[in-house]
């Protein structure tokens, strides 16, 4: 079906349409990159798909020629709305949202399990990755182009540079790693970094709302004042005291408390 397609610049070219910088817009062209991706993020086995930022369409033509369910794509940049249109085979698979994806309910697009794919503008990537880890609706698998600093920060262990509150909210919510690296030359325009992509899966067993919002709190403290002990950087939320009752060393240096340490201060939060 997408091999009826012309490639992907030059419906840009025929639609008339440049990178916005606005939008984070940086393009996936080649197909043999896209498929790729795609690859990564399945087998979907029929299940839906979300796609967040499709663009001119090079990863959505590699979901279109997937094992995918349906597919949704939520573009804010209503631009590329006619080219996506020229991605639907009519046959009621593929679903176009014009909309901004901080702002949707996915519960109302996603179809049972549901796998969220996306090259993401890097200017509401942490911000997206967030809200769908620790919000009402949260999808079966995340596929998602993130810049490499931000990728290493999701997957960074205890005593990494980069560990801290994005690693420690992740981490308890899913599974994450780092399957892919692309260069900046990778995108057109480029971007002045490179990229990664990181594939996270949701735990059956990952903690509640409530205690997700309690671990926002303790990581925000301790991880905001990253070089003090606990027992001070923690001191508004019971310092010392809220430590012990975590079995936490109140001496201890947030960097050095991995993901099951910060759940029992979440917990101990509630006490
Ligand atoms: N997926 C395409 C690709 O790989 O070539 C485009 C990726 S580009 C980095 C990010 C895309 O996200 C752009 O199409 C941009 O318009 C869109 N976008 C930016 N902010 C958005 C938002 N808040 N909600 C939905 N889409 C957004």
């Amino acid at each position: 079906m997408t091999a009826d397609l012309p490639p992907l610049r030059e419906s840009l070219e025929a639609h008339g349409l440049l990178a916005k910088k606005s939008f984070g817009q940086h393009f996936l062209l080649d197909l043999n990159v896209t498929r790729k991706i795609v690859r990564l993020a399945g087998p979907f086995e029929g299940r839906a798909v979300i796609e967040v930022g499709p663009g001119p369409g090079g990863l959505t033509r590699a979901i279109l020629e997937s094992d995918a369910g349906r597919v949704t794509l939520v573009e804010k940049d209503r631009r590329f709305v006619p080219l996506l249109e020229e991605l639907d085979a009519g046959d009621g698979r593929l679903t176009i949202v014009q909309a901004d994806a901080l702002k949707v309910d996915e519960a109302k697009l996603a179809e049972g399990p549901t796998h969220l794919v996306s090259n993401l503008p890097y200017n509401v990537g942490t911000a997206l990755l967030i809200k769908w880890l620790t919000g009402p609706w949260t999808p079966c698998a995340l596929t998602l182009m993130f810049q490499k600093e931000v990728a290493e920060r999701i997957v960074a262990d205890t005593d990494d540079d980069a560990y801290g509150r994005l690693a420690v909210i992740s981490q308890a919510v899913a599974e994450a790693r780092i399957v892919m690296h692309l260069p900046a030359a990778a995108f057109t325009p480029p971007p002045k970094v490179a990229s990664a992509v990181v594939h996270l899966i949701p735990r059956a067993d990952r903690p509640d709302r409530a205690t997700l919002k309690r671990l926002e709190t303790v990581t925000a403290a301790a991880f905001g004042q990253r070089r003090k002990m606990l027992r001070s950087s923690l001191k508004q939320l019971g310092g010392g005291a809220l430590c012990e009752a975590a079995g936490i060393d109140p001496d201890a240096r947030a960097e050095t408390i991995d993901v099951a340490g910060f759940l029992r201060l979440a917990a101990a939060l509630d006490r």
